[in-house]
């Protein structure tokens, strides 16, 4: 029996793990990249001396990247590392006060106590049930496909129902004012909806599972930053003899209705078994499989938030910032109200900051740092109209910095990049410049991605950030995951 083919159809860490998946199933794979480089959304900015993680800074669940050296029989150690980051984020709120999130629990408990007077046993109780959510839920959900016929899976409404019916009724943040006595300790435990785009004010009261990923299973950072997870699997994926062709855009997946036949490159068909497609679900429609109606009805679903990046050399160091650093808005609804219903940037932004020269050296020169400055904002827009926004933002959230950490930054700023999400559409294919697809604001959004294939399509897979089970490196790893069973599978049936 000849050896099957696949074809993926772009390098983004979810369509890179599942090549390393199917080449371990036996199928000689071919990625098309459109760009020059592997990893898609991870990737880096090099400027003056500074380098900068340009799109994810959080690395969380390492074990899904060792589970594909596991797999390929590979040691991670020659290709990978990271270590783990006791403190998972410092928060500062306009009250002036600070707190450490130790992934420590004791040293967390005492840590709210202390700084912001969230009584232990009132923390310890939200934590206990936010992991019981993760156990009982969470591994329903994310490691199986979802099949369009059942958007809410019997296991899956079983698992919600046997647990607490209110984490699908209630917002996230009604669950935490519920929970929580300080508005800081809801304002944090609310900020995990952004984790995969959403408002806490919308999305349901599951996505509190978020936290005890964060805090009960650790945050860890990769030696040489979060470009080298991307770097470690194109690295392994070429050892598993997965080949790579940068600078080519798939136009077209070929398929008769009842199978495919490979893909359109440069006008020339190549010829496949199966195709995974880690491009964003709505272009893979609208693109790549001319299916006008289905693309027409992913823009009908609300995306989730884009975001406006900061990559700042600045010329000095700031010893009261961490590697993840939160400077909270002090009206975090209405900065929600504004990103999702206004659909406009909000005055007094929430600033997310991420230093990795705090890490390792390297990254900025010696007594500089690296500031990786974003904030969320709507997924809509030309990059013409972000481009003429950008001053107004860069004030306001200078404007931010000036206030809660009391220095001016903007003569610290030595060099500078920009990114927004014109830029996010146009160098990923992210549909509107969203980073994690469709928000999770509603009840059925939370659960109701597009899954990984669907009867209509046999031999065509999804994989990646915007379809089952979400955004963010480990889902999409889980995405990838899933694919391979599904191709398992479809091997075995036939
Ligand atoms: C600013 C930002 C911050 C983030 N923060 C975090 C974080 O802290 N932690 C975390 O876990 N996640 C974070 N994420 C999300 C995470 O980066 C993504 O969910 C994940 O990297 C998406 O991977 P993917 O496999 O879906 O592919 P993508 O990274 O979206 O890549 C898709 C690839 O497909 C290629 N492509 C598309 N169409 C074609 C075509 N027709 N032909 C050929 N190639 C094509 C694109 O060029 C691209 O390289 C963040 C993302 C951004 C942008």
């Amino acid at each position: 029996m000849s050896t099957p083919k696949a074809i993926v159809t772009g390098s983004g860490i979810a369509g890179i793990a599942a090549a390393i998946r199917l080449a371990i199933q036996g199928y000689s794979v071919t990625v098309y990249e459109k760009n020059s480089y592997p990893g898609g959304k991870i990737s880096l900015v090099e400027k003056d001396g500074y380098r900068f993680d340009s799109g994810p800074s959080l690395f969380t669940e390492p074990w899904l990247i060792e589970e594909l050296f596991w797999l390929a029989d590979e040691p991670m150690e020659s290709y990978f590392s990271y270590e783990p980051v006791p403190n998972s984020c410092r928060y500062f709120f306009t009250n002036g006060k600070i707190v450490d999130a130790w992934t420590d629990r004791e040293k967390l408990l005492q840590e709210f106590e202390q700084q912001l007077g969230e009584p232990r046993e009132v923390l310890s109780s939200y934590l206990e049930k936010a992991g019981k959510i993760y156990e009982n839920i969470g591994e329903v959900f994310f490691d199986r496909p979802m099949y369009r016929s059942a958007w809410l899976n019997k296991k899956i409404l079983k698992a919600v129902a046997s647990f607490r019916p209110g984490l699908v009724y209630y917002t996230l943040n009604e669950f935490n004012e519920q929970q929580l006595t300080t508005g800081e300790a809801i304002q944090i435990f609310n900020r995990y909806a952004t984790y995969n785009g959403s408002s806490p004010y919308s999305a349901p009261a599951m996505l509190s599972m978020i936290s005890a990923i964060e805090l009960d299973t650790g945050v860890f950072y990769p030696a040489g930053g979060m470009i080298s997870i991307a770097n470690a699997l194109y690295e392994l994926a070429v050892k598993k003899g997965v080949r790579f062709e940068f600078n080519r855009n798939v136009s077209r997946i070929i398929h008769t209705g009842s199978q495919t036949k490979g893909v359109v490159l440069d006008g020339k068909n190549i010829f496949s078994d199966i195709v995974v497609s880690d491009a964003d679900v709505y272009f893979t429609y609208r693109d790549l499989l001319d299916r006008k109606r289905e693309a027409a009805a992913l823009t009908r679903k609300e995306p989730g938030s884009s975001a406006v990046i900061f990559y700042w050399g600045i010329k000095k160091e700031f010893p009261q910032l961490q590697l993840h650093n939160v400077l909270f808005s002090a009206e975090y609804k209405a900065e929600f109200n504004h990103i999702f219903t206004l659909k406009k940037t909000y005055k007094d932004p929430t600033v997310y900051i991420n230093i990795t020269s705090k890490m390792e050296e390297g990254h900025a020169p010696p007594g500089k740092e690296n500031w990786f400055v974003m904030i969320n904002v709507p997924a809509i827009g030309t990059s013409a109209e972000w481009e003429k926004e950008i001053p107004y933002i860069r004030q306001q959230v200078l404007k931010k910095l000036r206030g809660m950490l009391k220095e001016d930054v903007e003569p610290l700023i030595e060099t500078e990049q920009v990114s927004h999400p014109g830029i996010l559409e146009r160098d990923t294919n992210s549909f509107r410049g969203a980073i994690y697809g469709m928000s999770s604001n509603t009840r059925r959004g939370a659960f109701r991605r597009h899954p990984n294939s669907v009867s209509g399509l046999p031999g065509v897979y999804f994989c990646g950030g915007t379809v089952h089970p979400g955004g963010g490196i480990p889902l999409c790893l889980k995405s990838a995951e899933i694919v391979g069973t599904l191709v398992k599978k479809r091997t075995a049936d036939h």
